[in-house]
């Protein structure tokens, strides 16, 4: 099959640069580091910083007195930060700019007086981390029909988790409109992803089918999928090349690719050799 793959496939900004100062922290650490939850969502990457003797750990309370703790790209709330200081440990903090970003607008729409709304994932780390900086005080919303049940807000206040669609978040906000006397809106969508986003939708058109690539649990890659879902009904999700299954591509002579801001470029090259070498015969409906 022809295989064309997506400019701004893989690795973003805030990956890349979480991975440097995780590998630099393991390079100098003299006793144990551990991570705050996996560092990214990606197994492979997580699997090989375990290798290394990076440990993960869930909470405050698993970390091993006198480690050093990497803080993840996703972030952490204020007690969290916290708590790590209050225990005396080192911090390496990877929490990536963006989410940095949103995390402040929250807090700061907190203090001048607005009810705030997360549009994204309640469960997500980045979105918890959001809420926390505002004390708590945030409403998590993912839907129009969640919005539109909203009781009416004099003032509302909106931030995005900063992998979403901007075509998502727009109609959430349109109907957040309808909400309130006042919505006040901070952009907090990453530029990272809405590349990845903008040139995979692009793509997915010309080709019979979209292969997505990138943890199961990572959000950006499920937006990927969901963003090129819209304009090309066969799009396939996976997490590596050992789940291609020739018989999806049926029929399908040009495929294309992209891949999740948390995926290594070997795993996306590994998927592009499979699907390179799947034989067009093989393939015919
Ligand atoms: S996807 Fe965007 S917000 Fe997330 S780590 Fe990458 S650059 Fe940062």
């Amino acid at each position: 099959m022809d295989v064309i793959v997506a400019d701004n496939a893989g690795f973003c900004f805030g990956v890349k640069r979480a991975i440097k100062m995780a590998n630099e922290t393991l390079d100098g650490a003299e006793g144990q580091v551990q991570a705050l939850g996996p560092l990214i969502h990606n197994p492979q990457v997580v699997g090989s910083f375990q290798k290394r003797g990076l440990r993960v750990a869930e909470s405050l309370e698993d970390i091993t007195p006198g480690a050093t703790v990497v803080i993840r790209s996703h972030g952490v709330g204020p007690s969290v930060k916290e708590g790590v200081e209050a225990k005396g440990l080192k911090v390496v903090d990877t929490t990536c700019p963006f989410v940095t970003k949103a995390q402040w607008y929250a807090a700061k729409l907190i203090e001048d007086g607005y009810k705030v709304v997360v549009i994204g994932d309640a469960k997500h780390p980045e979105v918890v981390g959001i809420v926390a900086h505002t004390g708590g005080k945030a409403i998590v919303l993912n839907t129009i029909a969640e919005a539109e049940a909203l009781k009416f807000i004099g003032r509302l206040g909106v931030v995005f988790q900063t992998t979403h669609s901007i075509l998502h978040v727009q109609e959430v906000v349109g109907a957040l409109l309808k909400r309130s006397k006042e919505v006040r809106v901070f952009n907090t969508l990453c530029g990272a992803t809405t590349a990845m986003q903008k040139t995979a939708v692009e793509l997915a058109p010309d080709v019979d089918a979209m292969v997505i690539v990138g943890g199961r649990l990572s959000a950006n890659t499920a937006q990927l999928a969901e963003v090129c879902r819209k304009v090309n009904d066969r799009v396939v999700q996976i997490e590596s090349a050992a789940e291609l299954d020739p018989a999806w591509f049926a029929g399908v002579r040009r495929v294309g690719v992209s891949a999740g801001a948390s995926t290594p470029d070997e795993v996306i090259a590994e998927v592009v050799d499979r699907l390179t070498q799947m034989e067009p015969a093989a393939t015919t409906a």
